[in-house]
């Protein structure tokens, strides 16, 4: 009888251990349903801006924008669904730490470059009186400039979400990237960085 059960016991797991199944990725978010609570947010050209705008399939993701054009909120969600989707390609989010930083991030687009005394470079060298196209401010906030010709792909923010991600992975974002000074930041990193952005490019966002 125990052999019996131990048998069954182990057909079962070498069974379960042989199926494929689906872990997590982007579609989580989209199996979601929070179709009342964004349906109520959408950018009012005439209104007076700032605005403040909720992200689909984000729990309570909003992105503060200057004016319409940057950006239509279904633009903004997908890229965030290209970046988690690299994300557990490259990286896994087997605690869902990333996937909940995406859940609460306030993004703010900014229609100017801005002015940093110091910034680093992809490798880790200290330039002095930089511009910025990008900022990460904590775990839950980002500054990204518009990008060129109004598109998120010409933009910093798949950037930004590296830094996001590893802030709340490891409690800093590694500023100085590819650098030694901070750790986090691989070369890994920088290929998502460019493979999501080619992505985002193909959807002609
Ligand atoms: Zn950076």
């Amino acid at each position: 009888m125990i052999k019996a059960r131990i048998l069954a016991l182990l057909v079962c797991a070498v069974f379960c251990l042989s199926c494929p199944s689906y872990r997590y990725g982007a579609m989580d978010f989209i199996s979601e349903n929070r179709n009342k609570i964004y349906k109520k947010s959408f950018c009012e050209a005439s209104g007076p801006f700032p605005q403040m705008i909720l992200i689909p399939f984000f729990k309570e993701t909003f992105q503060i924008v200057p004016d319409c054009r940057v950006y239509p909120k279904n633009q903004t969600s997908l890229a965030m669904l290209v970046f988690y989707h690299y994300w557990t390609e490259y990286f896994g989010d087997d605690d869902f730490v990333v996937k909940n930083s995406l859940e609460s991030l306030m993004i703010t687009w900014g229609l100017n470059k801005k002015r940093s005394k110091k910034a680093y470079n992809l490798d880790g060298e200290m330039i002095e009186h930089a511009t910025v196209i990008g900022l990460t401010t904590s775990k839950t906030t980002i500054w990204v400039w518009r990008g060129y010709d109004f598109k998120i792909s010409e933009s910093s923010f798949i950037h930004e979400l590296v830094h996001v991600a590893l802030r709340n992975m490891n409690g800093h974002g590694d500023r100085d990237h590819e650098g030694a000074k901070y750790s986090g930041w691989t070369p890994a990193h920088t290929k998502l960085v460019s493979e999501a952005k080619e992505t985002l490019r193909s959807f002609g966002i």
